[in-house]
């Protein structure tokens, strides 16, 4: 096996992924670019000095499923897991609020289905590898509009309401602590974090640089062994929950 770290990055075909996939491969990292359009993963991999595209979408079983089975036959290990990929869902009116009273649950279940069941799909499917490493890293990218004591709290400004969106951030950060309780005693490091407003598809374009962005998540996912763990972070530092 070679002991070039491996990581896998969801949703890594563009934006803060593709960003977050560019600046581990600068490490040294050898980078699966996971994304649920094949063509699009080549080409995003292309960009990349040691890249391969991993088809993967993460609200599929049977794609994350044959992702983790060709990691296993082909490279027998994973380092690191960013799990990137994630949607909005659309919003209720205009701009970007998404009203809850005006909610469709259609909506609220797609988003939960990729933000919070996808994170848990991929790593529990990726888990049999990261645990074949000698410093397995998980990173949840997450949002501040997670945080229920910013969203609470009348003097800090998180932008629109989004409830389809938002909650499935802040059940993310849950989640994230209850795997980090589960990994207590082993090198698995799990935290969440947040990238700030970046400039994607996501948004419009409005925000940071991506490349910028990505620097809280590369810090986490190659965090050295008795580093940090179950918490949420930003360029600052720890986010309340
Ligand atoms: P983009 O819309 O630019 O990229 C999202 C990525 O996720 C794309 O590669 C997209 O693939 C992929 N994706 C979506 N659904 C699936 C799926 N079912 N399976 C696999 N891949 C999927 O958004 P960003 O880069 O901005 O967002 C990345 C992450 O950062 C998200 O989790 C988002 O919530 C988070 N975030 C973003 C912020 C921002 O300001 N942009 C702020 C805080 C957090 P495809 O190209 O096929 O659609």
């Amino acid at each position: 096996m070679s002991d070039t770290p491996i990581a896998l990055v969801t949703g890594a075909n563009k934006g803060l992924g593709f960003e977050i996939a560019r600046g581990l491969s600068a490490l040294g990292y050898r980078v699966a670019v996971g994304a649920r359009d094949r063509a699009r993963g080549e080409a995003a991999a292309k960009e990349l000095p040691d890249a391969f595209a991993l088809p993967l979408d993460v609200t599929d079983d049977a794609s994350v499923a044959a992702a983790a089975a060709t990691l296993r036959d082909e490279i027998g290990r994973l380092d690191v897991l960013v799990n990137n990929a994630g949607i909005s869902g659309p919003p209720t009116g205009d701009g970007w609020e998404q009203d809850p009273t005006a909610l469709d649950l259609d909506v609220v279940r797609t988003v939960v289905d990729t933000n919070v069941y996808g994170v848990i799909r991929v790593t529990n499917a990726m888990l049999p590898l990261l645990r074949r490493s000698a410093a397995p890293r998980i990173v949840n990218v997450s949002s501040n509009v997670a945080s229920l004591t910013l969203q609470s709290d009348p003097g800090v400004n998180v932008g629109p309401v989004m409830a389809a969106y938002s909650p499935t951030k802040t059940y993310l950060n849950a989640v994230t602590v209850h795997y980090a309780r589960q990994f207590a005693g082993t090198d698995i490091l799990i935290n969440a974090a947040c990238p700030g407003l970046v400039a994607t598809d996501f948004t419009g374009f409005v925000g940071r640089p991506p490349r910028e962005a990505a620097a809280t998540p590369i810090r986490l996912a190659t965090l050295p062994n008795g580093g940090p763990t179950g918490a949420f972070f930003n360029d600052e530092g720890v986010l309340p929950w």
